[in-house]
């Protein structure tokens, strides 16, 4: 299909971003290798869509070897200056990349609906400001970049450690918050003085490719590189490359470890960001006011459900369980559905049929458990514009076994269910119940409780009386099978994105000019 071939998405009352539309077909067959925006060397390609309305808004190269290849050696001629640049200049050059971002904003965040469907307000325009934020911090932090030095026995040797950059990192991210995790993975590795080759996700790749464009622009050539293409055939090739010397991923837990694997043979060190089935706890004695709107921010519907630290096992203390379910319920009633690109809405379309089918199949699911009650939601809606596009509500189920499928499973869509507890020591081995262990909310206002539960809870993103998302300057990873490895703050940084040296310099005796 050709550029000018791309269907036409409808303008005006329903779509309301011809710019952002014009950006993804500038954009379209494209990728950023060596400085510049240029067409692939594969001749392939494949469609990319609005989940609103189903519209392909482009053409995204379907990159194999060869694609991967220039890029890589894009980023390894790039290398050999970056990374004597010093690093707050470095982190300067990120600072005014940041600041391009912030300046294109209302764009940017057009296009993350466009290409995510996720809503405008209150999904794509936060994430690009957290976006700027993240990449502003570690241009910040660049300086941070510090080694140690050691006490010695013998006090003519000074010992001490180098911070030093690891070379070419790859970068391969989901759909799901693209351009957070894009600059997660891209600033801290910049800073370091590593240079970097991205894999957009096949969902979502325009809103990165166009934020990558205008960070390139403050960047030396080669410094930054994204190509878009198929796991197997493009994932895979990127992570093998001989001169990759780190990877980082976030996405499924299975093709987490396929990734473990490809890096294995080279010794490439790997940091993963994997998924969660996190458990919401409500105590009797929680403050309800806060838990029932936490709960609700912990389910991620503003992002469909598609976030890896989504609350989706809520469990609520008998004694509040009726009055907890009926005010969550009130207040689901309250999301608007909608295009995302439209202001008034909250929650936006799921990325893909697959995972609406993904969502579907659980729901069967749940609809022939014994006992199961839909509590909200739970129906596709009927509505001529969302029934076209792929719309599900928010959706809360009560009478699910805890060893279902369901309860088990990381479903990825906007669905949770609700367990009632009597017995906090039951509750809590139930939260732990699952090979997961990424995030974890408790509402209560017992102080000894709380610590009780930080200790015995198995996740990496812990909190208590509030659900927020992950953001900057707060160290993120998963415990057990979510994950290897922490991002988002300063230790992600000198931890993951260096390399050290440990240097031992005796003085010897002093030459004679002196
Ligand atoms: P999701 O289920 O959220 O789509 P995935 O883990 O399937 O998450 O995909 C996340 C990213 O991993 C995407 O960019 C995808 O193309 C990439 N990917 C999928 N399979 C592989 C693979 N075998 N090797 C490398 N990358 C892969």
């Amino acid at each position: 299909m050709s550029n000018s071939a791309i269907a036409e998405i409808r303008l005006g009352a329903e779509h309301l971003a011809p710019d952002a539309l014009s950006v993804t077909r500038r954009l379209s067959g494209k990728l950023l290798v060596d400085g510049e925006i240029r067409d692939a060397l594969t001749n392939e390609t494949f469609e990319v869509i609005h989940p609103g309305n189903l519209a392909v808004i482009g053409l995204a190269p379907k990159c194999r070897v060869e694609d991967v290849n220039a890029a890589v050696e894009a980023a390894a001629k790039a290398l050999v200056t970056w990374r004597k640049i010093p690093a707050r200049e470095r982190g300067r050059m990120l600072q005014k990349a940041a600041d391009a971002v912030e300046a294109n904003a209302k764009l940017v965040e057009q296009v993350l609906a466009l290409d995510t469907g996720n809503a405008l307000r209150t999904q794509a325009r936060p994430e690009t400001a957290s976006s700027i934020d993240l990449t502003r911090m570690f241009g910040g932090l660049a300086g941070e970049l510090k080694g140690e030095t050691i006490p010695s026995a013998n006090s003519d040797v000074l010992q001490y450690t180098t911070r030093d950059a690891i070379g070419v990192v790859a970068g391969i991210i989901p759909w799901n918050a693209p351009l957070f995790l894009f600059v997660a993975k891209v600033a801290p590795a910049l800073a370091a003085g590593n240079t970097v080759v991205i894999k957009t996700a096949e969902q979502a790749p325009f809103c990165v490719l166009y934020l990558a464009e205008i960070m390139n622009r403050e960047l030396p050539p080669g410094v930054l590189n994204v190509i878009s293409g198929y796991g197997e055939e493009c994932g895979k090739p990127l992570v093998e490359h001989s001169a990759v010397r780190k990877v980082t991923f976030t996405g499924s837990l299975p093709v987490g470890q396929a990734i473990a694997g490809y890096a294995a043979p080279k010794l490439c060190p790997v940091t993963l960001e994997l998924g969660g089935k996190n458990p919401s706890i409500v105590m009797a004695d929680a403050d309800l006011d806060l838990a029932i709107p936490g709960i609700i921010e912990g389910m991620r519907y503003t992002r469909q459900g598609q976030a890896c630290t989504a609350g989706t096992r809520v469990f609520v203390h008998q004694d509040v369980y009726e009055e907890v379910v009926e005010g969550v319920v009130a207040r689901l009633a309250d999301i608007k559905l909608g295009n995302p690109l439209d202001e008034a809405t909250d929650m936006g379309a799921i990325i893909s049929e697959e995972q609406l089918n993904r969502t579907l199949r659980y729901m069967e699911i749940a609809q022939a458990t014994p006992g199961a009650r839909i509590l909200f939601g739970g129906e596709r809606p009927t509505d001529p514009y969302l029934s076209k596009g792929y719309f599900y509500p928010p959706t809360l189920i009560d009478g699910i076994p805890i060893e279902s499928e369901v309860c088990q499973d990381e479903i990825f869509g906007p669905v949770a269910t609700v367990l009632p507890f009597s017995s906090f020591d039951d509750m809590i081995a139930s939260a732990n119940d699952t090979e997961y262990g990424l995030a974890a909310n408790l509402w209560t206002r017992d102080l000894a409780r709380a610590l009780e539960y930080v200790e015995r809870i198995e996740a990496g993103f812990v909190q208590v009386n509030q659900c927020v998302a992950p953001r900057s300057n707060v160290s993120y990873g998963g415990l057990k099978m979510s994950g290897l490895g922490k991002e988002y703050a300063l230790d992600s940084m000198v931890h993951h994105f260096t390399c050290s040296k440990t240097v031992l310099i005796n003085r010897g005796t002093p030459g004679p000019n002196v």
